[in-house]
């Protein structure tokens, strides 16, 4: 079985696309692992919703993705985030919102947990230190975690009883053994590790290997929807950078 691991999709449909054709190019997958916030920022909420759901997919909730259903608050975003979510909820279907409303905090896949920030609070935290890392490993029930929200891809090894984050550098094959790891595949929507092009990962369970690749897509025609839908200059530009 493989598993195609996405996180951050933020209603790109654009790059969702570019992903999903550069991963057959790179073996295929039998299904999709969805880390959460599959909309907000972006300009199609709704396709992106849809075009995962083609596929068997296990996903769970980001912040956006409740925020966008009036689940969670959006008091503590910025004024774009806030905006774009405000957008997002006036074009969802009941269907749409539906899905988002359901999607539970965690997941397990064994030998994997899916979740979106950290497992000590799903939904808010960056897991990007040691410390994060740490309280997220002891309350991690299987051997693998997988994470996103920070739109920034890494592996963190537990080492000796401590975690240690490493480059999860692109296109390099990692076997997964016996020690635990708390994997970030990077972002496919919104990158702000100052590479623009979407991230993603690959699971491969017969040979116990995960891969991370990157794919452009075409930034600019996404850009465009973003300006017609009224969306915010600042989320718009950032595309530009991996920002
Ligand atoms: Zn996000």
């Amino acid at each position: 079985m493989r598993a195609l691991i996405l996180a951050d999709i933020h209603s790109n449909l654009e790059a969702l696309n570019a992903v999903l054709d550069d991963a057959v190019t790179h073996g295929g997958f039998d299904q999709i692992w969805c880390l959460g916030d599959t909309v907000g920022y972006g300009p199609d909420p709704s396709a992106c919703l849809e075009l995962v759901q083609h596929y068997p997919l296990l996903a769970v909730a980001g912040n956006h993705d409740y925020a966008a259903v009036g689940k969670m608050s959006t008091d503590d975003f910025n004024y774009a985030a806030k905006a774009a979510a405000l957008w997002t909820t006036s074009q969802l279907s009941e269907v749409d919102a539906g899905f988002l409303g359901e999607l539970p905090l965690t997941a397990i896949a064994e030998p994997f947990t899916l979740v979106h920030g950290s497992l000590r609070d799903p939904l808010e935290e960056y897991l990007l230190d040691q410390q994060a890392a740490q309280a997220t490993l002891d309350l991690l029930s299987s051997r693998f975690c997988l994470v996103g929200h920070s739109h920034y891809p890494f592996l963190c090894l537990e080492n000796e009883g401590s975690p240690q984050f490493v480059q999860f550098t692109e296109d390099a094959v990692y076997s997964l053994g016996e020690e635990r790891w708390i994997i970030n595949p990077g972002c496919v929507g919104q990158p702000r590790d100052r590479d623009p092009r979407s991230s993603y990962a690959i699971y491969d369970s017969q040979q116990m290997t995960v891969q991370r690749h990157r794919v452009s897509y075409d930034i600019p025609q996404t850009q465009e929807k973003m300006r017609q839908a009224g969306l915010p200059q600042y989320l718009i530009e950032r595309l530009n950078h991996g920002i």
